[in-house]
Protein backbone atom coordinates (compact mmCIF):
# COMPACT_ATOMS: atom_id res chain seq x y z
CA UNK A 1 0.00 0.00 0.00
CA UNK A 2 1.64 3.64 -0.78
CA UNK A 3 3.31 5.10 2.04
CA UNK A 4 1.60 8.62 1.74
CA UNK A 5 -1.99 8.88 2.75
CA UNK A 6 -4.36 11.74 1.04
CA UNK A 7 -6.98 12.73 2.99
CA UNK A 8 -9.81 11.21 0.61
CA UNK A 9 -7.60 9.28 -2.19
CA UNK A 10 -5.44 6.67 -1.84
CA UNK A 11 -3.77 5.36 -5.04
CA UNK A 12 -2.88 1.71 -4.53
CA UNK A 13 -0.70 1.46 -7.42
CA UNK A 14 1.99 2.80 -9.26
CA UNK A 15 1.17 5.86 -11.82
CA UNK A 16 2.72 3.85 -14.64
CA UNK A 17 0.47 0.33 -14.30
CA UNK A 18 -2.65 2.86 -13.54
CA UNK A 19 -5.65 2.86 -15.65
CA UNK A 20 -5.72 4.61 -18.75
CA UNK A 21 -7.75 7.50 -19.01
CA UNK A 22 -10.09 5.75 -21.50
CA UNK A 23 -11.09 2.60 -19.63
CA UNK A 24 -14.58 2.86 -18.16
CA UNK A 25 -14.83 3.62 -14.53
CA UNK A 26 -16.41 1.45 -12.32
CA UNK A 27 -17.21 2.10 -8.33
CA UNK A 28 -17.47 -0.76 -5.56
CA UNK A 29 -18.83 0.85 -1.80
CA UNK A 30 -16.75 -1.37 0.65
CA UNK A 31 -13.53 -3.54 0.29
CA UNK A 32 -15.04 -6.81 2.15
CA UNK A 33 -14.84 -10.62 0.78
CA UNK A 34 -17.07 -9.87 -2.15
CA UNK A 35 -15.67 -6.27 -3.10
CA UNK A 36 -12.36 -7.45 -3.48
CA UNK A 37 -13.29 -10.59 -5.99
CA UNK A 38 -15.33 -8.48 -7.91
CA UNK A 39 -12.81 -5.64 -8.03
CA UNK A 40 -10.36 -8.24 -9.33
CA UNK A 41 -12.02 -9.93 -11.94
CA UNK A 42 -13.43 -6.01 -12.92
CA UNK A 43 -10.09 -5.32 -13.32
CA UNK A 44 -8.43 -8.12 -15.14
CA UNK A 45 -11.59 -7.46 -17.79
CA UNK A 46 -9.95 -3.98 -18.28
CA UNK A 47 -12.01 -1.79 -16.15
CA UNK A 48 -10.71 1.03 -13.92
CA UNK A 49 -11.61 0.76 -10.71
CA UNK A 50 -12.67 2.89 -7.72
CA UNK A 51 -13.45 1.70 -4.18
CA UNK A 52 -15.37 3.58 -1.73
CA UNK A 53 -14.42 3.08 1.79
CA UNK A 54 -15.15 4.55 5.19
CA UNK A 55 -11.41 4.52 5.77
CA UNK A 56 -9.78 4.61 2.65
CA UNK A 57 -6.40 5.01 3.72
CA UNK A 58 -6.64 2.28 6.38
CA UNK A 59 -8.77 -0.16 4.92
CA UNK A 60 -7.71 -4.36 4.05
CA UNK A 61 -5.62 -5.13 1.28
CA UNK A 62 -7.18 -3.80 -2.26
CA UNK A 63 -6.77 -5.98 -5.79
CA UNK A 64 -3.26 -3.88 -7.22
CA UNK A 65 -4.39 -1.20 -9.58
CA UNK A 66 -7.37 -0.13 -7.64
CA UNK A 67 -8.21 3.28 -6.21
CA UNK A 68 -9.98 3.99 -2.65
CA UNK A 69 -11.35 7.11 -1.98
CA UNK A 70 -14.38 8.02 0.21
CA UNK A 71 -17.68 6.73 -0.50
CA UNK A 72 -18.80 10.15 -1.46
CA UNK A 73 -15.50 11.05 -4.14
CA UNK A 74 -15.53 7.52 -5.40
CA UNK A 75 -19.25 7.55 -6.74
CA UNK A 76 -19.09 10.80 -8.27
CA UNK A 77 -15.94 9.09 -10.49
CA UNK A 78 -18.26 6.22 -12.36
CA UNK A 79 -22.06 5.94 -13.43
CA UNK A 80 -22.72 2.21 -12.34
CA UNK A 81 -21.88 1.89 -8.27
CA UNK A 82 -21.53 -2.20 -6.85
CA UNK A 83 -22.97 -1.79 -3.31
CA UNK A 84 -20.77 -4.37 -1.55
CA UNK A 85 -21.95 -3.88 2.06
CA UNK A 86 -24.37 -6.14 3.76
CA UNK A 87 -28.14 -4.51 3.71
CA UNK A 88 -28.10 -3.87 7.96
CA UNK A 89 -25.39 -0.94 6.88
CA UNK A 90 -27.25 0.85 4.13
CA UNK A 91 -27.93 4.16 5.98
CA UNK A 92 -25.16 5.83 5.01
CA UNK A 93 -26.62 5.66 1.91
CA UNK A 94 -28.93 8.23 2.55
CA UNK A 95 -26.27 10.92 2.87
CA UNK A 96 -25.03 10.29 -0.70
CA UNK A 97 -28.19 10.31 -2.26
CA UNK A 98 -27.67 13.19 -4.23
CA UNK A 99 -24.52 11.99 -5.53
CA UNK A 100 -25.50 8.48 -6.31
CA UNK A 101 -28.53 10.84 -8.28
CA UNK A 102 -29.51 9.10 -11.91
CA UNK A 103 -26.77 6.38 -11.51
CA UNK A 104 -26.91 2.74 -11.30
CA UNK A 105 -26.91 0.82 -7.94
CA UNK A 106 -26.12 -2.76 -8.20
CA UNK A 107 -26.76 -4.40 -5.03
CA UNK A 108 -24.90 -7.94 -4.67
CA UNK A 109 -26.35 -8.86 -0.90
CA UNK A 110 -28.31 -11.56 0.44
CA UNK A 111 -29.68 -12.16 4.30
CA UNK A 112 -28.87 -14.42 6.37
CA UNK A 113 -32.52 -15.93 6.69
CA UNK A 114 -35.82 -15.78 4.08
CA UNK A 115 -38.08 -13.10 4.53
CA UNK A 116 -35.68 -11.86 7.24
CA UNK A 117 -37.45 -8.23 6.51
CA UNK A 118 -40.63 -6.86 4.51
CA UNK A 119 -38.89 -6.04 1.65
CA UNK A 120 -36.08 -7.32 -0.70
CA UNK A 121 -32.85 -5.66 0.25
CA UNK A 122 -32.47 -3.95 -3.35
CA UNK A 123 -36.13 -2.54 -2.60
CA UNK A 124 -35.32 -1.04 0.31
CA UNK A 125 -31.87 0.30 -1.25
CA UNK A 126 -34.56 2.00 -4.28
CA UNK A 127 -36.51 3.42 -1.39
CA UNK A 128 -33.32 5.17 0.10
CA UNK A 129 -31.91 6.28 -3.10
CA UNK A 130 -34.84 6.96 -5.05
CA UNK A 131 -33.24 8.58 -7.72
CA UNK A 132 -30.90 5.79 -8.55
CA UNK A 133 -31.78 2.95 -10.50
CA UNK A 134 -31.15 0.11 -8.69
CA UNK A 135 -30.20 -3.26 -10.33
CA UNK A 136 -29.81 -6.60 -8.16
CA UNK A 137 -27.02 -9.21 -9.35
CA UNK A 138 -24.42 -11.35 -8.88
CA UNK A 139 -25.72 -12.01 -5.36
CA UNK A 140 -25.86 -15.62 -6.24
CA UNK A 141 -21.93 -15.80 -6.84
CA UNK A 142 -19.81 -16.33 -4.15
CA UNK A 143 -16.39 -14.29 -3.75
CA UNK A 144 -15.26 -17.32 -4.16
CA UNK A 145 -16.64 -18.07 -7.27
CA UNK A 146 -16.01 -14.60 -8.83
CA UNK A 147 -12.13 -15.21 -7.40
CA UNK A 148 -11.95 -18.24 -9.60
CA UNK A 149 -13.86 -16.37 -12.56
CA UNK A 150 -16.55 -18.30 -14.29
CA UNK A 151 -16.92 -22.17 -14.47
CA UNK A 152 -19.02 -24.72 -15.88
CA UNK A 153 -20.98 -24.64 -13.20
CA UNK A 154 -21.11 -21.20 -11.87
CA UNK A 155 -21.76 -19.39 -15.18
CA UNK A 156 -24.93 -17.58 -14.37
CA UNK A 157 -25.54 -13.79 -13.30
CA UNK A 158 -29.23 -13.60 -12.58
CA UNK A 159 -30.53 -9.89 -12.79
CA UNK A 160 -33.39 -8.11 -12.40
CA UNK A 161 -34.80 -4.00 -12.17
CA UNK A 162 -36.88 -1.40 -13.78
CA UNK A 163 -34.52 0.49 -15.80
CA UNK A 164 -33.73 -1.24 -19.15
CA UNK A 165 -31.04 0.88 -19.48
CA UNK A 166 -29.80 -0.12 -16.35
CA UNK A 167 -29.74 -3.64 -16.46
CA UNK A 168 -28.19 -3.48 -19.87
CA UNK A 169 -24.90 -1.70 -18.08
CA UNK A 170 -24.90 -4.61 -15.40
CA UNK A 171 -25.47 -7.07 -18.38
CA UNK A 172 -22.69 -5.87 -20.25
CA UNK A 173 -20.01 -6.07 -17.42
CA UNK A 174 -21.06 -9.78 -16.23
CA UNK A 175 -20.97 -10.33 -20.01
CA UNK A 176 -17.07 -8.77 -20.38
CA UNK A 177 -16.60 -10.87 -16.94
CA UNK A 178 -17.57 -14.00 -18.68
CA UNK A 179 -20.63 -15.04 -17.14
CA UNK A 180 -24.15 -15.62 -19.24
CA UNK A 181 -26.91 -13.42 -17.95
CA UNK A 182 -30.84 -14.12 -17.38
CA UNK A 183 -33.03 -11.38 -16.94
CA UNK A 184 -35.32 -12.40 -14.24
CA UNK A 185 -37.63 -9.37 -15.17
CA UNK A 186 -38.56 -6.00 -13.01
CA UNK A 187 -37.00 -5.21 -8.94
CA UNK A 188 -40.35 -7.13 -7.48
CA UNK A 189 -37.86 -10.31 -8.59
CA UNK A 190 -35.53 -9.51 -6.14
CA UNK A 191 -36.89 -11.54 -3.22
CA UNK A 192 -36.59 -14.59 -5.52
CA UNK A 193 -32.71 -14.21 -6.39
CA UNK A 194 -32.36 -13.24 -2.17
CA UNK A 195 -33.71 -16.62 -1.79
CA UNK A 196 -31.34 -18.33 -4.46
CA UNK A 197 -28.17 -18.78 -2.26
CA UNK A 198 -30.49 -20.06 0.76
CA UNK A 199 -31.58 -23.21 -0.92
CA UNK A 200 -30.73 -26.39 1.01
CA UNK A 201 -31.41 -28.76 -2.04
CA UNK A 202 -34.92 -28.11 -2.67
CA UNK A 203 -35.42 -30.47 -4.95
CA UNK A 204 -33.65 -33.55 -2.93
CA UNK A 205 -35.67 -32.95 -0.12
CA UNK A 206 -38.85 -35.19 -1.55
CA UNK A 207 -36.51 -38.12 -2.65
CA UNK A 208 -34.68 -38.00 0.77
CA UNK A 209 -37.17 -38.46 2.81
CA UNK A 210 -38.79 -40.78 0.40
CA UNK A 211 -35.75 -42.70 0.82
CA UNK A 212 -35.34 -42.57 4.50
CA UNK A 213 -38.69 -43.49 4.86
CA UNK A 214 -38.78 -46.15 2.59
CA UNK A 215 -35.07 -47.71 4.45
CA UNK A 216 -36.38 -47.30 7.86
CA UNK A 217 -39.48 -49.12 6.94
CA UNK A 218 -37.34 -51.96 5.15
CA UNK A 219 -35.11 -51.73 8.09
CA UNK A 220 -37.54 -52.63 10.72
CA UNK A 221 -39.44 -55.08 9.01
CA UNK A 222 -36.79 -57.25 7.93
CA UNK A 223 -35.97 -56.91 11.37
CA UNK A 224 -38.79 -58.95 12.32
CA UNK A 225 -38.61 -60.94 9.57
CA UNK A 226 -35.09 -62.36 9.77
CA UNK A 227 -33.57 -61.53 13.40
CA UNK A 228 -36.62 -61.22 16.15
CA UNK A 229 -38.56 -64.23 14.72
CA UNK A 230 -35.73 -66.35 14.75
CA UNK A 231 -35.04 -65.51 18.03
CA UNK A 232 -38.36 -65.82 18.98
CA UNK A 233 -39.70 -68.97 17.41
CA UNK A 234 -35.85 -70.98 17.45
CA UNK A 235 -34.15 -68.98 20.07
CA UNK A 236 -31.72 -68.21 17.78
CA UNK A 237 -29.78 -65.49 17.48
CA UNK A 238 -29.34 -64.04 14.08
CA UNK A 239 -28.24 -60.37 15.08
CA UNK A 240 -24.97 -60.30 13.79
CA UNK A 241 -27.29 -60.20 10.16
CA UNK A 242 -28.18 -56.87 10.61
CA UNK A 243 -24.88 -55.35 9.01
CA UNK A 244 -24.71 -57.47 6.22
CA UNK A 245 -27.45 -59.71 4.90
CA UNK A 246 -29.78 -57.22 6.49
CA UNK A 247 -28.60 -54.35 4.70
CA UNK A 248 -27.81 -56.02 1.35
CA UNK A 249 -31.84 -57.12 0.97
CA UNK A 250 -32.91 -53.10 1.86
CA UNK A 251 -30.32 -51.22 -0.44
CA UNK A 252 -31.49 -53.18 -3.15
CA UNK A 253 -35.00 -52.76 -2.11
CA UNK A 254 -35.26 -49.49 -1.72
CA UNK A 255 -33.33 -48.83 -4.99
CA UNK A 256 -35.38 -50.83 -7.15
CA UNK A 257 -38.62 -49.10 -5.78
CA UNK A 258 -37.19 -45.69 -6.24
CA UNK A 259 -36.53 -46.59 -10.29
CA UNK A 260 -39.75 -47.31 -10.41
CA UNK A 261 -41.08 -44.49 -8.93
CA UNK A 262 -39.39 -42.99 -11.58
CA UNK A 263 -41.25 -43.92 -14.33
CA UNK A 264 -44.61 -44.35 -12.43
CA UNK A 265 -45.55 -40.41 -12.53
CA UNK A 266 -44.67 -40.73 -16.33
CA UNK A 267 -47.25 -43.68 -16.61
CA UNK A 268 -49.81 -41.75 -14.29
CA UNK A 269 -48.88 -38.65 -17.07
CA UNK A 270 -50.11 -40.77 -20.17
CA UNK A 271 -52.98 -42.05 -18.71
CA UNK A 272 -54.11 -38.67 -17.56
CA UNK A 273 -53.84 -37.27 -21.09
CA UNK A 274 -55.50 -40.07 -22.38
CA UNK A 275 -58.57 -39.50 -20.12
CA UNK A 276 -58.81 -35.77 -20.17
CA UNK A 277 -58.57 -36.12 -24.08
CA UNK A 278 -56.04 -33.34 -24.28
CA UNK A 279 -52.22 -32.15 -23.11
CA UNK A 280 -53.39 -29.01 -22.64
CA UNK A 281 -54.62 -29.22 -19.04
CA UNK A 282 -52.36 -28.94 -16.14
CA UNK A 283 -51.66 -31.66 -14.53
CA UNK A 284 -52.08 -31.48 -10.26
CA UNK A 285 -49.36 -30.03 -8.36
CA UNK A 286 -48.43 -33.41 -6.97
CA UNK A 287 -47.88 -35.05 -10.15
CA UNK A 288 -45.77 -32.07 -11.75
CA UNK A 289 -43.55 -32.12 -7.93
CA UNK A 290 -43.24 -35.72 -8.87
CA UNK A 291 -42.13 -35.47 -12.43
CA UNK A 292 -39.47 -32.86 -11.26
CA UNK A 293 -37.44 -34.95 -8.26
CA UNK A 294 -37.30 -37.83 -10.65
CA UNK A 295 -33.76 -37.43 -11.57
CA UNK A 296 -32.67 -37.06 -8.36
CA UNK A 297 -35.05 -40.05 -7.70
CA UNK A 298 -32.98 -42.42 -10.15
CA UNK A 299 -29.39 -41.00 -8.78
CA UNK A 300 -30.49 -42.10 -5.13
CA UNK A 301 -31.76 -45.44 -6.79
CA UNK A 302 -28.55 -45.59 -8.29
CA UNK A 303 -26.28 -45.11 -5.46
CA UNK A 304 -28.19 -47.74 -3.40
CA UNK A 305 -27.98 -50.30 -6.18
CA UNK A 306 -24.28 -49.72 -6.22
CA UNK A 307 -24.29 -50.39 -1.91
CA UNK A 308 -26.02 -53.67 -2.89
CA UNK A 309 -22.89 -54.78 -5.48
CA UNK A 310 -20.62 -54.14 -3.22
CA UNK A 311 -22.48 -56.07 -0.60
CA UNK A 312 -23.00 -58.63 -2.89
CA UNK A 313 -19.29 -59.12 -3.74
CA UNK A 314 -18.14 -59.42 -0.29
CA UNK A 315 -20.53 -62.44 0.71
CA UNK A 316 -17.27 -64.95 -0.34
CA UNK A 317 -15.04 -63.26 2.25
CA UNK A 318 -17.90 -63.28 4.98
CA UNK A 319 -16.95 -65.78 8.00
CA UNK A 320 -20.07 -66.65 8.21
CA UNK A 321 -20.64 -67.92 4.56
CA UNK A 322 -16.55 -69.48 4.79
CA UNK A 323 -18.36 -71.10 7.92
CA UNK A 324 -21.45 -72.23 6.24
CA UNK A 325 -19.62 -73.28 3.20
CA UNK A 326 -17.01 -75.66 5.62
CA UNK A 327 -20.04 -76.99 7.35
CA UNK A 328 -21.43 -78.36 4.58
CA UNK A 329 -18.78 -80.19 3.22
CA UNK A 330 -17.63 -82.11 6.48
CA UNK A 331 -21.20 -83.00 6.68
CA UNK A 332 -20.84 -84.09 3.33
CA UNK A 333 -17.73 -86.26 4.41
CA UNK A 334 -19.08 -87.39 7.42
CA UNK A 335 -22.29 -88.75 5.82
CA UNK A 336 -20.01 -90.03 2.80
CA UNK A 337 -22.49 -88.33 -0.20
CA UNK A 338 -22.02 -86.17 -2.23
CA UNK A 339 -24.83 -83.51 -3.42
CA UNK A 340 -26.08 -84.10 -6.96
CA UNK A 341 -25.95 -80.89 -9.03
CA UNK A 342 -28.48 -79.62 -9.68
CA UNK A 343 -29.01 -77.60 -12.95
CA UNK A 344 -32.12 -75.38 -12.41
CA UNK A 345 -30.39 -74.09 -9.31
CA UNK A 346 -27.65 -73.59 -11.84
CA UNK A 347 -29.97 -72.23 -14.31
CA UNK A 348 -32.04 -70.25 -11.75
CA UNK A 349 -28.45 -68.45 -10.05
CA UNK A 350 -27.20 -67.83 -13.16
CA UNK A 351 -29.55 -66.12 -14.83
CA UNK A 352 -30.64 -64.17 -11.34
CA UNK A 353 -26.93 -63.15 -11.21
CA UNK A 354 -26.57 -61.82 -15.38
CA UNK A 355 -30.08 -59.98 -15.27
CA UNK A 356 -28.55 -58.23 -11.91
CA UNK A 357 -25.52 -57.32 -14.09
CA UNK A 358 -27.39 -55.94 -16.92
CA UNK A 359 -29.98 -54.13 -15.28
CA UNK A 360 -26.82 -52.45 -13.03
CA UNK A 361 -25.05 -51.77 -16.51
CA UNK A 362 -27.73 -49.81 -17.30
CA UNK A 363 -28.15 -48.45 -14.06
CA UNK A 364 -24.54 -46.63 -14.66
CA UNK A 365 -25.58 -45.77 -17.99
CA UNK A 366 -28.87 -44.04 -16.84
CA UNK A 367 -26.69 -41.91 -14.31
CA UNK A 368 -24.01 -41.28 -16.88
CA UNK A 369 -26.49 -39.37 -19.07
CA UNK A 370 -28.16 -37.45 -16.53
CA UNK A 371 -25.06 -35.51 -15.73
CA UNK A 372 -25.36 -32.16 -17.47
CA UNK A 373 -21.81 -32.29 -19.48
CA UNK A 374 -22.79 -35.53 -20.33
CA UNK A 375 -27.06 -34.72 -21.46
CA UNK A 376 -25.77 -31.42 -23.20
CA UNK A 377 -24.26 -33.10 -25.19
CA UNK A 378 -26.91 -35.26 -26.44
CA UNK A 379 -29.44 -34.87 -28.76
CA UNK A 380 -33.25 -34.53 -27.40
CA UNK A 381 -33.98 -38.21 -29.08
CA UNK A 382 -31.16 -39.19 -27.39
CA UNK A 383 -31.70 -38.39 -24.18
CA UNK A 384 -35.06 -39.45 -23.97
CA UNK A 385 -33.73 -42.65 -25.51
CA UNK A 386 -31.41 -43.23 -22.87
CA UNK A 387 -33.86 -42.27 -20.05
CA UNK A 388 -37.15 -43.49 -21.21
CA UNK A 389 -36.30 -46.91 -23.13
CA UNK A 390 -33.09 -47.91 -21.97
CA UNK A 391 -34.51 -46.81 -18.08
CA UNK A 392 -37.76 -49.35 -18.73
CA UNK A 393 -35.14 -51.97 -19.85
CA UNK A 394 -33.28 -51.35 -16.54
CA UNK A 395 -36.79 -51.59 -14.47
CA UNK A 396 -37.31 -54.67 -16.47
CA UNK A 397 -34.21 -56.55 -15.73
CA UNK A 398 -33.73 -55.22 -12.03
CA UNK A 399 -37.39 -56.53 -11.48
CA UNK A 400 -36.66 -59.73 -13.64
CA UNK A 401 -33.69 -60.08 -10.95
CA UNK A 402 -35.93 -59.75 -7.87
CA UNK A 403 -38.20 -62.64 -9.29
CA UNK A 404 -35.63 -64.98 -10.12
CA UNK A 405 -34.06 -64.50 -6.65
CA UNK A 406 -37.75 -65.14 -5.22
CA UNK A 407 -38.23 -68.39 -7.94
CA UNK A 408 -40.94 -70.16 -6.31
CA UNK A 409 -40.82 -69.60 -2.94
CA UNK A 410 -43.90 -66.97 -3.79
CA UNK A 411 -45.27 -70.44 -3.68
CA UNK A 412 -44.07 -71.92 -0.18
CA UNK A 413 -46.27 -70.74 3.07
CA UNK A 414 -43.22 -71.31 5.14
CA UNK A 415 -41.52 -68.17 3.85
CA UNK A 416 -44.17 -66.20 5.13
CA UNK A 417 -43.45 -65.77 8.57
CA UNK A 418 -45.62 -63.91 11.24
CA UNK A 419 -48.03 -63.86 8.04
CA UNK A 420 -45.60 -61.52 6.13
CA UNK A 421 -44.44 -61.65 2.68
CA UNK A 422 -40.42 -61.36 2.38
CA UNK A 423 -39.26 -57.90 1.50
CA UNK A 424 -38.30 -58.53 -2.09
CA UNK A 425 -41.60 -59.56 -2.81
CA UNK A 426 -43.30 -56.58 -1.24
CA UNK A 427 -40.71 -54.24 -3.62
CA UNK A 428 -42.19 -56.21 -6.54
CA UNK A 429 -45.74 -54.23 -6.43
CA UNK A 430 -44.70 -51.39 -7.30
CA UNK A 431 -42.15 -51.81 -10.50
CA UNK A 432 -44.77 -55.19 -11.38
CA UNK A 433 -47.41 -52.48 -11.55
CA UNK A 434 -45.05 -49.82 -13.75
CA UNK A 435 -43.99 -52.31 -16.04
CA UNK A 436 -47.72 -53.94 -16.37
CA UNK A 437 -49.20 -50.10 -17.24
CA UNK A 438 -46.22 -49.24 -19.52
CA UNK A 439 -47.28 -52.53 -21.34
CA UNK A 440 -50.64 -51.09 -22.09
CA UNK A 441 -49.63 -48.07 -23.25
CA UNK A 442 -47.53 -49.81 -25.82
CA UNK A 443 -50.49 -51.27 -26.97
CA UNK A 444 -50.78 -49.98 -30.74
CA UNK A 445 -54.00 -48.48 -30.42
CA UNK A 446 -53.37 -46.70 -26.88
CA UNK A 447 -49.88 -45.76 -28.19
CA UNK A 448 -51.56 -44.05 -31.15
CA UNK A 449 -53.87 -42.29 -29.49
CA UNK A 450 -51.25 -40.97 -26.67
CA UNK A 451 -49.37 -40.04 -29.81
CA UNK A 452 -51.63 -37.58 -31.30
CA UNK A 453 -52.77 -36.22 -27.64
CA UNK A 454 -49.25 -35.06 -27.72
CA UNK A 455 -49.17 -34.24 -31.28
CA UNK A 456 -51.56 -31.27 -30.14
CA UNK A 457 -54.93 -33.32 -31.03
CA UNK A 458 -57.69 -32.91 -28.15
CA UNK A 459 -61.09 -34.33 -27.65
CA UNK A 460 -63.11 -31.57 -28.23
CA UNK A 461 -66.55 -32.57 -27.39
CA UNK A 462 -66.42 -35.59 -24.35
CA UNK A 463 -70.27 -35.16 -24.15
CA UNK A 464 -70.60 -36.29 -28.09
CA UNK A 465 -71.60 -39.94 -28.20
CA UNK A 466 -70.52 -39.99 -31.67
CA UNK A 467 -67.05 -39.05 -30.70
CA UNK A 468 -67.18 -40.81 -27.19
CA UNK A 469 -63.62 -41.92 -26.71
CA UNK A 470 -60.69 -41.56 -29.08
CA UNK A 471 -59.48 -44.61 -27.34
CA UNK A 472 -62.44 -46.75 -27.81
CA UNK A 473 -62.24 -45.66 -31.75
CA UNK A 474 -58.65 -46.30 -32.57
CA UNK A 475 -59.08 -50.10 -31.10
CA UNK A 476 -62.04 -50.83 -32.85
CA UNK A 477 -60.19 -49.83 -35.97
CA UNK A 478 -57.80 -52.35 -35.41
P1 LIG B 1 -17.62 -8.12 4.27
O1 LIG B 1 -16.40 -8.91 3.95
O2 LIG B 1 -18.05 -8.04 5.68
O3 LIG B 1 -17.42 -6.66 3.71
C1 LIG B 1 -18.41 -5.70 3.83
C2 LIG B 1 -17.79 -4.35 3.65
O4 LIG B 1 -18.79 -3.37 3.92
C3 LIG B 1 -16.68 -4.05 4.62
O5 LIG B 1 -15.46 -4.50 4.17
C4 LIG B 1 -16.74 -2.54 4.75
O6 LIG B 1 -15.93 -1.96 3.75
C5 LIG B 1 -18.18 -2.21 4.44
N1 LIG B 1 -18.87 -1.85 5.68
C6 LIG B 1 -18.92 -2.54 6.84
N2 LIG B 1 -19.64 -1.88 7.76
C7 LIG B 1 -20.05 -0.75 7.18
C8 LIG B 1 -20.83 0.35 7.62
N3 LIG B 1 -21.32 0.41 8.85
N4 LIG B 1 -21.07 1.34 6.75
C9 LIG B 1 -20.57 1.31 5.51
N5 LIG B 1 -19.82 0.30 5.02
C10 LIG B 1 -19.57 -0.72 5.86
O7 LIG B 1 -18.85 -8.66 3.45
P2 LIG B 1 -18.84 -9.36 2.02
O8 LIG B 1 -18.71 -10.81 2.22
O9 LIG B 1 -17.91 -8.67 1.10
O10 LIG B 1 -20.35 -9.09 1.56
C11 LIG B 1 -20.74 -7.82 1.09
C12 LIG B 1 -22.14 -7.95 0.50
O11 LIG B 1 -22.09 -8.88 -0.57
C13 LIG B 1 -23.16 -8.48 1.51
O12 LIG B 1 -24.38 -7.84 1.31
C14 LIG B 1 -23.29 -9.95 1.13
O13 LIG B 1 -24.56 -10.45 1.43
C15 LIG B 1 -23.06 -9.90 -0.36
N6 LIG B 1 -22.54 -11.15 -0.91
C16 LIG B 1 -21.40 -11.68 -0.40
C17 LIG B 1 -20.92 -12.87 -0.96
C18 LIG B 1 -19.64 -13.51 -0.48
O14 LIG B 1 -19.28 -14.58 -0.97
N7 LIG B 1 -18.92 -12.88 0.44
C19 LIG B 1 -21.62 -13.50 -2.02
C20 LIG B 1 -22.77 -12.90 -2.51
C21 LIG B 1 -23.22 -11.72 -1.94
P3 LIG B 1 -15.05 -0.65 4.08
O15 LIG B 1 -14.32 -0.95 5.35
O16 LIG B 1 -14.17 -0.50 2.91
O17 LIG B 1 -16.01 0.49 4.23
Amino acid sequence: MSEEVKPESVSLYSVSAAATPEQEAVCIFGTGDLGRSLGQRLLQSGYRLVYGSRRPHICGPIPPGAQVMSHEIAARSASLVFVCVHREHYDFLETLAPHLKGKVLVDVSNNLKKNMYPEANAEFLQRLIPGAHVVKAFNTLSAWALQNGPSDANRQVYLCGNSPEAKQAVAEIATKLGFNVQDRGSLSAARELEDFPLQLFPEWRLPMRLTIGLTAFFFFYLLARDVIFAYVDQGKDNSFRIMVSLANKVFPIVSLILLSLCYLPGVIAAFLQLYRGTKYKRFPDWLDRWMLCRKQLGLIALALASLHVLYTLIIPIRYYVRFRLAANTISQIKENKTFVFDTTMGWRTDSYYSMGILGFGLYLLLGIASLPSVSNALSWREFSFIQSKLGYLTLFFCTFHTYLYGWDKFLFISYYKWYTPPGYMLCLVVPSVVLLLKLLLLLPCVDKSLTRIRQGWERTDPEDDSKKSLLAKDCQKL
